[in-house]
């Protein structure tokens, strides 16, 4: 989020810094790896809204970049009979007029070869999904924000805010910024750096892993989409960088950030992998590797997004609940008009920070 605002900060000219902790491209927060999906399939339409404003600022950034940052694969999600979460997403895409198939699990096979669902599934495709690849668009975001004249300040730690006097003091291991006006995007670190406000967040483990086909023509982006099953939770991707990336949207264990156990769990690995066999027999899926990553969570699962309670020229954007990414270009564009400008065209009362009856602190 933040080098996204820092990149439409620059482009609308701007002077602007962004800071970091660590080195850029790290892989400790929650922004990092090879895929995050892209969909406008939700059961709520402020989100179908937000994932379509994304779209062509997506787009935007691949042509200023000349790369490609957003594969359209589709997104095939699906349910066992008994489950209403696809039939009541299918609901909002039809009541939306959005693109979209029901297809039987048959359809899927004939569609997509790789995949073999169970014979009674309900499976919805959304033609317009797919997926971005993350580390190459948090890149994007900052080289062209430099290329706009931000400049970026890595491994310079924010220890405290001082919202004392009329311009906002940033404490840091590199000393003082004093700043006319500052965004706050610190992803888990949230309720660290923010601790007065105390926002409801709940910072949760998660991991994913990597497992590459014996074939792998068969599995590349296109003639395999993204998948999701809503019965497990568990969801995959194509055979993209290391291999197919398959990860469990239910929560994991709750810690600080700065505490979090990034020790593979193999049993969940192992529940993962017996899952994309299920669904791809005769693969041949070998593991690949694995890593941990973060979700920040609201109570509601809603984004926290607009001033801080003691100042105006202060912006947050936080708790983006494990799925942000897709939003990332438009939540920071949001985030720079907020500063720039003190108002947005965009629809984002919702996520107000004081939405939550304890936030607003001393
Ligand atoms: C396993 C997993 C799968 C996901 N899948 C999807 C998906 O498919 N689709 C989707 O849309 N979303 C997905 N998400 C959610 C999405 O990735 C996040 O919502 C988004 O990346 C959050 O970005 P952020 O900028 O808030 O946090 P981060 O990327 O963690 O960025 C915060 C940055 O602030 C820095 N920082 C924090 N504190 C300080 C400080 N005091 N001083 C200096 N710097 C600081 C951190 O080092 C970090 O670089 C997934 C998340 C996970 C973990």
């Amino acid at each position: 989020m933040g080098s996204a605002a820092l990149y439409h900060l620059a482009r609308s000219g701007v002077a602007a810094i962004g800071i970091e902790q660590f080195q850029i491209g790290h892989d400790l927060g929650s922004s990092h790896g090879f895929s995050r999906i892209y969909r406008n399939f939700y059961d709520d339409p402020l989100y179908v809204a937000l994932a379509e404003e994304a779209l062509p600022l997506w787009q935007e950034l691949e042509s200023l970049s000349d790369q490609k940052l957003l594969h359209l694969t589709g997104l095939l999600y699906f349910a066992r009979p008994g489950n209403d979460n696809v039939e009541q997403r299918m609901g909002v895409m039809e009541a939306l007029k959005r693109p979209y198939e029901r297809l039987t699990a048959q359809e899927v096979s004939a569609r997509f070869p790789a995949l073999r669902l169970p014979e009674d599934s309900v499976a919805c495709l959304t033609p317009g999904a797919g997926f971005l690849d993350a580390g190459r668009s948090v890149l994007a975001h900052l080289k062209q924000a430099q290329r706009f004249g931000a400049t970026i300040h890595d491994q310079v730690r924010v220890d405290r805010i001082d919202l004392s006097g009329e311009s906002p003091v940033l404490e840091t291991s590199a000393g003082q910024y004093r700043c006319e006006r500052l965004i706050i995007s610190p992803g888990p670190w949230a309720s660290e750096i923010l601790a007065e406000l105390a926002l409801p967040l709940r910072v949760t483990r998660q991991q994913k892993f990597y497992f590459r086909p014996k074939n792998r023509a068969p599995y590349q982006p296109g003639p395999l989409p993204v998948y999701g099953d809503s019965d497990t939770k568990f969801y995959g991707f194509p055979d993209y960088g290391p291999g197919l990336k398959v990860a469990d949207d239910g929560l994991g264990a709750e810690f600080s950030p700065s505490e979090v156990d990034r020790t593979l769990d193999l049993g969940k690995r192992d529940e993962l992998q017996r899952w994309l066999e299920s669904i791809m027999p005769g693969s041949g899926f070998s593991y690949v590797e694995g890593s941990t990553c973060m979700y920040t969570l609201t109570p509601d699962r809603d984004f926290l997004i607009g001033s801080h309670p003691r100042n105006p020229n202060v912006l947050v954007g936080a708790g983006f609940s494990g799925h942000g990414f897709k939003f990332s270009t438009l939540i920071g564009k949001i985030l720079a008009d907020l500063a720039a400008d003190g108002a947005t065209d965009y629809p984002v009362e919702r996520f107000r920070l004081d939405r939550f009856d304890k936030v607003g602190g001393a």
